[in-house]
This record gives structure tokens, C-alpha cells and sequence, in this order.
């Protein structure tokens, strides 16, 4: 889903493009990027969203395509500046903003997911090539020399989010569930949370120099850190407030968070961070 670093930059640029649409009738085009970030390992920029994917002699692995038209832009650009095929692609996890165009891929790359994101593409029939090889805990794969660990940290912002580490660049990849300098984004829609907090822990013991996530700037390990901080500090206060009798309007009055108030996002999300909170803390609590 979109973050809301996504949503107010789409709304600023909205703004600045106004003119523009008004005069051409057309929407502006995507934002489209490939920058190194170390070693083999690029990300791709489409818009509001990121991917990453490592170059090898003997073909390129590569990670969410986005959707199809970012896909097709991606693969073009890969065989005019490295000249290989993508060789394997890696969902980070089932939702549609980010796996979507997998089919433009297929042709030549084997697609790699998490079982329980196999099941969610089948059955919510998500717009791209169901994956061809599933995996529960961890998988490795090799390419060219290259060594790529797949890492399932338990549940979080889906059932199925991996986080996929590219050791010799002490590189990962991980999306939706590390948020870097930013809230939550909205209510927590599609969460798990003390196994998100736990996951947190997971991906903390990790060795890594740089966290890439799919929205927003690179992140470090102090990055996953902040934020398991704040959803801990978060589910706290709700908890406390929950269990002294507050409604959903008094907590979301009496939680504070103004010590996050320099994060992205803070301003339209933290009370929706709240309130998905105490849904979570309620639907999980047992009164006397
Ligand atoms: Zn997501």
C-alpha cells in the first residue's frame, strides 16, 4: 500500500502538475529510477515505490516489479545496461502495489515467494505470475556468484513478509514493515502485531549495514530499531488506556506521541495509528 510519505508527496506534486495535466490533458509520467546502492545490488524506482535487484554474470535476481508497465521499463533498461535476463524474482510479500506485473518477467525468471503469499495471489487473484517456488522459514539462492538469503521473520504487516539480505553488500531488502523515519501507515491494515514487534527483534539480529525499503529513503539497522521503539511505546499507552476503561476518543486524546512528531507521516497518521492499535489491543484483550 501506499505510505504517507506517497500521499502527501502525490498530493504536493498533484498540485505542482496541475497546469501541466490541465494544459496536456494527460497524466505526468511515472518517476522512474535505477540507482547502485552498493556492490551488485540497484534499487528501482517507480513513483512512490522500490524494489531491488542484484546484477550477476550469470543473470540478474530481482524483487518486486511493481506493476506491469514498471515492469516492462525495468526489464528494458536491465538488457540495455547489463545486457542479461532477470533470472528470479522475489515477492516481498502479496500485496498488489507491490507484486503486481510478475508476468512480464516469467518468461525468463523462476518466482519466488512465501507459501502463505502463494495462497493470497491465487486466491485473491492478484495481477501477476503466481510464484513458482514457496518456501515457510528460509531459502538461499545462488546466481553468478552471487548468494541471496530469503529470511521468513514471522508475521507483521502481512503473513508472507520476507526479508531478503544480500550479504556481501550487508544489504536488505524488506517492505511495509520497517517504515523508515516515518508512523505507521493508516489503521494497520492487514497486521499481526506482537508478532510484528517480534519480527522487529528478529530482523535486529541480523547482521546488515543497510535496510532498502519500498517506500521512502534507505534506512540502517538504528531505523528498525526506532520503529520497533514506537510500535512498542504505542501499544503501550493504547494498552494502559484500554485497560483503565478510556474509549476509542479518549485514547486517542490521551496517547502521546509527540516525541515522533518529526517522523514522515506523523500528522495524517499517527491517530489512525492509534486507533488501529486499539483495535488490535481489544481484539486480543479478555476484560474481567
Ligand atoms: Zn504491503
Amino acid at each position: 500500500m501506499m505510505r504517507w510519505g506517497a500521499l502527501v508527496a502525490g498530493a504536493v506534486i498533484a498540485m505542482l502538475s496541475a497546469e501541466v495535466v490541465a494544459q496536456t490533458q494527460s497524466p505526468p509520467p511515472p518517476v522512474r529510477e535505477i540507482t547502485k546502492i552498493a556492490g551488485d545490488v540497484y534499487r528501482f524506482r517507480n513513483n512512490f515505490h522500490y524494489s531491488v535487484f542484484a546484477v550477476t554474470p550469470a543473470g540478474v535476481i530481482a524483487t518486486d516489479p511493481i506493476n506491469a508497465d514498471a515492469a516492462k521499463w525495468l526489464k528494458a533498461e536491465i538488457k540495455t545496461r547489463f545486457n542479461q535476463p532477470i533470472k528470479y524474482v522475489i515477492y516481498s510479500h502479496d500485496h498488489a502495489d507491490h507484486v503486481s506485473g510478475g508476468e512480464e518477467w516469467a518468461d525468463t525468471a523462476t518466482v519466488i515467494a512465501h507459501a502463505n503469499a502463494k495462497d493470497i495471489i491465487i486466491g485473491e487473484k492478484r495481477p501477476t505470475a503466481v510464484p513458482h517456488v514457496t518456501f515457510s522459514d528460509r531459502m538461499e539462492l545462488e546466481l553468478g556468484g552471487t548468494v541471496v538469503e530469503l529470511i521468513y521473520v514471522g508475521r507483521n504487516h502481512s503473513n508472507n513478509s520476507l526479508v531478503v539480505r544480500f550479504p556481501k553488500e550487508k544489504l536488505i531488502f524488506a517492505v511495509d514493515f520497517i517504515p523508515v523515519g516515518a508512523v505507521a501507515f493508516r489503521d494497520f491494515p492487514d497486521a499481526y502485531l506482537t508478532d510484528w514487534i517480534e519480527s522487529l527483534r528478529r530482523v535486529e539480529a541480523m547482521e546488515f549495514d543497510t535496510l532498502a525499503p519500498g517506500h521512502g529513503p534507505l534506512g540502517n539497522k538504528q531505523s528498525v530499531v526506532n520503529y520497533r521503539t514506537y510500535m512498542e511505546d504505542l501499544y503501550t499507552q493504547v494498552l494502559a488506556a484500554v485497560r483503565a476503561g478510556k474509549s476509542v476518543e479518549e485514547i486517542k486524546a490521551a496517547v502521546n506521541l509527540s516525541k515522533y512528531e518529526s517522523w514522515a507521516g506523523y500528522k495524517d497518521m499517527a491517530a489512525l495509528n492509534i486507533v488501529g492499535m486499539y483495535r488490535m489491543v481489544t481484539s486480543n484483550r479478555r476484560p474481567n
